[in-house]
């Protein structure tokens, strides 16, 4: 059987992934990605009205274009879990496409929301939910199959999906992290990624997100980032003003730790901001989470400010307002706290606690520099770095090599520059450049199987 992989976005940047990958005349495209950061560089840019082929020359969503250089028939559309750079392209990109998106329930209800707020574009495309720990039949061939197997990640319903053909299997393992205490959803499943490596023609080849792969380690579990937050807020415990909050909205392990451990310190928390609103609601309707019933959540301007005002009449000693902004966005809640432009009024000794680390990148870099710098004008003390990251660090992508034994190996998830430390890793194993690591760019389509 025929097995070409098409590397169409995310082989020159993080952000926009997409890769297809054709096994004989069928083709599945994992992943249909934004690149957020060449949409924010320029002002008040709306993506929801905007045409494909303007996002494409912005270099903000994936170059599909090159799609009609692959034969055969795109069976499905599978993003791995719901981050923007993995599903934030769907609504651009995906009604070109005669297939249904296929993802785990919550990956497929967030896709939904975001083809609710297109307006460009009708995407009809069918919306078919598959749970981690399944296999569903791809094309009429028989020949090929699409299992998920479950991964942790910094986003609930996160998954590898596994294309199974007659030339071995093919593991898309963008993105995710080895956490065997994640505080919600199961552990990664390696013991399947050691039965893959084993079973039939092992694994043909290996798509890995190569983010963190020159950092030295292990990458902690979120149960450790879980420690730190409780550490961080009981010591300030007895702190009679202001306490405020603010992580990764989709982050739900991590603000239901922030929900849990206000209660603890005797306050109330409350989430507020659009897409904290939006996050935190969908994974309580679909019973990822439990939260306190009386948990208050709000996304609209005025309601956010009407609690605001009541916090301050009440006193701000009984809350703890868990926030957006925790890469200082300049239109998210705690930048806007910080240029005092909400009733929440900051005094001198409040705590500011970013449960966030910056994304390294010079435009986040300098957001949050400048909302720090105003939250410190307004004397508020900060507390930052409370994180671990989602992504394998080296001894992560070490143990992935040992389980799957992959022939060959296409890194993804970076530039050239974050590409060298996995390839240098990979040489370390007997992997050699351009002969089983194949580093592409965008655009590239590999045959790999004549
Ligand atoms: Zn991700």
């Amino acid at each position: 059987m025929e097995i070409e992989i098409a590397t169409i976005g995310g082989y020159e940047e993080v952000g926009r992934q997409m890769t297809a990958v054709r096994a004989g005349e069928d083709v599945v495209i994992f992943d249909m990605g934004l690149n957020l950061s060449k949409v924010l560089i320029h002002d008040n840019v709306e993506t929801e009205r905007m045409h494909s082929l303007d996002l494409i020359d912005m270099g903000a969503i994936p170059d599909d274009r090159v799609m009609s250089d692959i034969e055969g028939d795109v069976q499905a559309i599978v993003p791995t879990h719901g981050h923007l750079d993995h599903i934030g392209a769907i609504s651009k990109l995906a009604h070109r496409y005669n297939a249904p998106v296929v993802a785990t329930p919550f990956t497929i209800e967030l896709v939904k929301q975001q083809i609710q707020s297109e307006e460009k574009f009708g995407v009809n495309n069918d919306l078919i939910k598959m749970e981690p720990g399944e296999t569903t039949e791809i094309g009429d061939s028989g020949n090929v199959q699409m299992e998920f197997v479950n991964v942790t990640h910094s986003i609930i319903d996160a998954i590898n999906p596994v294309l199974h053909t007659p030339e071995g299997a093919i593991v898309y393992g963008l993105d995710k992290r080895m956490d065997h205490t994640p505080v919600l959803g199961d552990p990664i499943d390696m013991e399947r990624f050691r039965e893959i490596g084993r079973e039939g023609n092992g694994v043909l080849a290996y798509i890995e997100d190569c983010t963190n792969a020159g950092k030295k380690g292990r990458t902690p579990s979120e149960a450790v980032a879980r420690r730190h937050l409780k550490d961080v807020l009981t010591s300030i415990e007895d702190y009679d003003g202001g306490i405020v909050a603010t992580t990764f909205s989709s982050h739900i392990a991590r603000v239901k730790s922030l929900v849990e451990f206000a209660r603890e310190i005797g306050r109330q928390p409350v989430l507020l901001g659009r897409s904290m609103e939006k996050y935190s609601g969908t994974a309580e309707r679909l019973g990822f989470v439990d939260f306190p019933g009386d948990l208050g959540m709000y996304g609209h301007r005025k309601s956010v400010d009407r609690t605001f005002k009541r916090i301050m009449n009440e006193g701000k000693e009984d809350y703890l307002p868990v926030v957006t902004g925790h890469q200082g966005e300049p239109r998210a809640m705690l930048t806007r706290m910080g240029r005092g432009e909400t009733p929440y009024e900051l005094d001198e000794g409040d705590k500011v606690v970013f449960s966030a680390r910056v994304i390294p990148e010079p435009t986040n870099e300098g957001q949050r520099y400048q909302s720090e710098k105003l939250l410190g004008m307004q004397g508020a003390r900060i507390y930052d770095d409370i994180h671990v990251s989602g992504h394998l660090n080296s001894e992560g992508h070490y143990a992935m090599l040992d389980a799957l034994e992959p022939q060959h190996i296409i890194p993804a998830h970076q530039d050239m520059k974050g590409f060298s430390p996995y390839v240098d890793l990979a040489a370390r194993k007997g992997y050699q450049l351009g002969r089983d690591i194949h580093v592409s760019r965008n655009g590239n389509v590999m045959q790999l199987v004549d």
